[in-house]
């Protein structure tokens, strides 16, 4: 059994302030939903206002990256040291950081590796351009990006993957949820060949890209779909309550 996760990407948004009202408008109501892991992943600056906030919830903590060493003359990073006491899990790999900050597989890689070894979970991210996805080389480009970004990594079950196809990011063009589920099953195809099947079928595996409260329904209700990673309707209280509610009961109904 996978317990479904919804994690709440803020990216670059928020000041300390707005994070804490954030937090604020959706605390209790999040609180209360059950069936679903709930993770929010503030911009660093609040991960310790947040994390306050958070303390005695059932809500979940998670950073947006890391720099893959412990210490060292990196300035104006941050690294797995830091955030152990802060956070349970760390996002790596995200598009925006592979496309706009240049982070290799080879990167990707060191970084989980970093994560793993600190006790920190990593939701890596993988997903196909709109050129690649038009040229239909999405399975050739993700089964490169699990296969190099875990290469080297012995399984853990605190893994989670999340298909994010860049085109749907933050664009308002979702994927259909049969076709975010097909590529999830290809996904789990590879973590077979790389670990094995029933560690496949044990971890898991989200979709990003424009889920709203209005089409998380498509995704969550394929059973290959174990949850989502969701950026601009996670500042949202009202929304981002919605989705995880909205989860919860799509999820406990019997398949
Ligand atoms: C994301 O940031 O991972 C994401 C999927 O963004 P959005 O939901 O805004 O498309």
């Amino acid at each position: 059994m996978r317990i479904p996760l919804i994690a709440g990407n803020w990216k670059m948004n928020t000041t300390v302030a707005e994070a804490t009202e954030l937090v604020h408008d959706m605390l209790e109501k999040l609180d209360k939903i059950e069936g679903v892991d709930r993770i929010l992943c503030p911009p660093f600056i609040s991960l310790a206002v947040v994390g306050e906030l958070l303390k005695g919830s059932s809500i979940k903590l998670g950073a947006q990256n890391m720099h893959f060493e412990a210490k060292g003359a990196y300035t104006g990073e941050i690294s797995p040291l830091m955030l152990t006491s802060l956070c349970e899990f760390i996002i790596l790999g995200h598009s925006e950081r592979r496309w706009y900050f240049g982070e290799t597989d080879e990167i990707v890689s060191k970084k989980v590796k970093a994560a793993l070894s600190s006790g920190l979970k990593p939701i890596l991210c993988v997903g196909e351009r709109p050129e690649e996805n038009e040229a239909g080389r999405t399975e050739e480009v993700v089964s490169k990006q699990i296969n190099c970004g875990l290469s080297g990594i012995a399984s853990c079950p605190d893994i989670v993957i999340a298909y994010e196809p860049i085109w749907a990011i933050g664009t308002g063009r979702a994927a259909s949820g049969e076709g975010a589920a097909a590529t999830i099953k290809f996904i789990r195809t590879c973590l077979a060949s790389l670990w094995n099947k029933d560690i496949a079928q044990g971890l898991r595996i989200l979709y990003g890209g424009s889920v709203t409260s209005n089409n998380i329904t498509e995704f969550v209700s394929q059973p290959e779909i174990d949850g989502a990673l969701v950026g601009g309707a996670s500042l949202k209280a009202e929304e981002f309550v919605s989705i995880v509610s909205q989860t919860a009961a799509i999820k406990r109904q019997p398949v």
